[in-house]
């Protein structure tokens, strides 16, 4: 068909970015798009997998594969996701192999001459490979409407080069609220020069030259900031999601989103149903966190000593019987049998997210853990490690008023700041008991019918996603908007 959009989507390789893209690229082929999602050889089975759904009822959605320069820059074979990245060193040769992936790109782009490109935005180089063969690209970054208006708002102020120490706190400039934070809390490449600070500016460069930025979040939630970023800080943007409410009805798409979960729904789910509504404390930090066994240690004590039940995801291996766990108490699992349930490796946190027996996420703030939360209605404890977390904090305390913080006052990737056990437990009480609690809940729960809402044909997500459509179509006709 000859007026078809046809949209390329090109994911960084990393859980917290491919899961709302492959999502985005279903939405698209939902609306009658052609889509195609560019990776690597070792994640196609996965994505193979989650568009399944889609493709078994006629979307029109497809995979299309580039080699990924593992053996060029010494990183082992079938090395191609971040996720698998365990030292400073295999992160610096993944993002070399990263920036070799513009000349595959740019051949798949001359043999397919797609419509227009979403690229992720650790792809910098993608708006000039796309602008060769006329193709608008559409920025990805995986982040709210809030983080970015400060993100850009640091960018081009510079507040944290005014204050006299990291722990001072100032006002990040013009937002729509006063929004305090310390260089502590911002990342190391934005304190001081260092060579990933050159590769910031090109970022910026190739955000503010692409033809727009395309986000997964929606208007109700964060009215504020969507009408900032746009009106006063100039920038063209699509709201469209949240992406997880277009996909969720497909048939256990809910259970295995991001990889195969290491416990099965029906456990998972019979586990839950046997709990009172609310009662259920769900922690997880994410596809990229990593505390260290102290770290650990602490929140096993926190959740023994609450009383409370829970659901706690660790990045481990499988437990071994008869070997001790460093990070564990002592007959931990035991004592908590019926009552906590550890699940090793990856859970399905959509699902678990979403069942009536969970009253309060203890999460890093990642963007998609929040808008997972806010959607489900269910407050957060906040603890944010890295990235752009510290910003999502904000927005969840103290604009939205649906979390309470643990007080995590360092940036710190893998590992977060170090975190006391008072400090988790006074958050962890905050949240699941008294009148606070219950008006945190019910503020999270309207902001989640307000997302279903979003994404139904009328709602602000399907418009703006209908919008962006027909500028495309104008655009392919050449007169769209830019
Ligand atoms: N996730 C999951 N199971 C896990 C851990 C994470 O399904 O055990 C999903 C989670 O639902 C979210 C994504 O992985 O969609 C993590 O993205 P987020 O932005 O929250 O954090 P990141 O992993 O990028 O730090």
């Amino acid at each position: 068909m000859d007026s078809q959009l046809h949209i390329f989507f090109f994911p960084y390789m990393a859980h917290g970015h491919m899961i709302p893209a492959i999502e985005m690229a279903k939405l698209f082929a939902s609306r009658g798009c052609k889509a195609s999602i560019v990776s690597t050889p070792a994640n196609l089975p996965h994505i193979d997998k989650a568009i399944e759904s889609g493709t078994n009822l006629g979307l029109e959605i497809e995979v299309l594969s580039i080699r990924f320069p593992t053996q060029e820059v010494g990183l082992p074979e079938g090395c191609e996701n971040a996720n698998s990245l365990t030292s400073q060193e295999m992160r610096n040769k993944f993002l070399t192999a990263v920036n070799m992936l513009d000349q595959p790109l740019d051949q798949l782009l001359m043999e397919h001459r797609p419509s227009c490109l979403v690229a992720d935005l650790v792809f910098p180089w993608a708006t000039d490979v796309s602008a060769k063969f006329g193709i608008p690209r559409l920025v990805f970054h995986g982040f709210s409407f809030f983080a970015l208006c400060a993100w850009r708002s640091l960018l081009r102020h510079e507040p944290h080069k005014q204050v006299s120490s990291d722990s001072e706190p100032f006002v990040i400039p013009n937002l729509p609220d006063e929004i305090k934070i310390t260089r502590n809390q911002l990342p190391d490449y934005m304190k001081e020069e260092t060579e990933f600070s050159g590769f910031l500016k090109k970022l910026d460069e190739s955000e503010l030259n692409s033809y727009g930025i395309i986000i997964n979040s929606y208007y109700e939630l964060e009215p504020a900031y969507a009408d900032h970023y746009r009106n006063v800080l100039g920038m063209k943007a699509w709201h469209v999601g949240p992406t997880f409410l277009c996909n969720e009805d497909k048939e256990g798409y809910k259970a295995e989103r991001g990889q195969e979960a290491s416990i099965s729904e029906q456990e998972c789910s019979n586990w839950l149903d046997s709990k009172k509504p609310n009662s259920v404390i769900y922690v997880c930090f994410g596809s990229v966190a990593n505390f260290i066994d102290s770290q650990l240690m602490e929140i096993a004590m926190v959740l023994e000593a609450s009383g409370k039940q829970f659901i706690w995801v660790v990045k481990k291996g499988k437990h071994e019987e008869g070997v001790k766990e460093e990070w564990l108490p002592e007959g931990f699992e035991k004592r908590m049998e019926g009552k906590g349930l550890i699940v090793r490796g990856w859970a399905p946190q959509l699902l678990i997210l979403q069942h009536q027996a969970v009253g309060a996420f203890v999460t890093h703030c990642g963007w998609n853990s929040t808008l997972e939360s806010v959607c489900a209605g269910v407050p957060m404890v906040t603890w944010p490690v890295s990235a752009e977390q510290f910003y999502n904090e904000k927005l969840a305390t103290q604009v939205l008023g649906i979390g309470v913080g643990v007080g995590a006052k360092k940036w710190a990737r893998l590992t977060g700041d170090s975190v006391k056990r008072e400090a988790i437990e006074k958050a962890v009480n905050l949240i699941m008991e008294g009148k606070e609690a219950e008006e945190m809940r019910s503020r999270a729960k309207a902001l989640g019918v307000l997302a279903s809402r979003a994404v139904q044909e009328g709602g602000s997500s399907y418009k703006d996603l209908t919008a962006l459509i027909e500028d495309l179509r104008l655009q392919r006709h050449g007169c769209g908007s830019k």
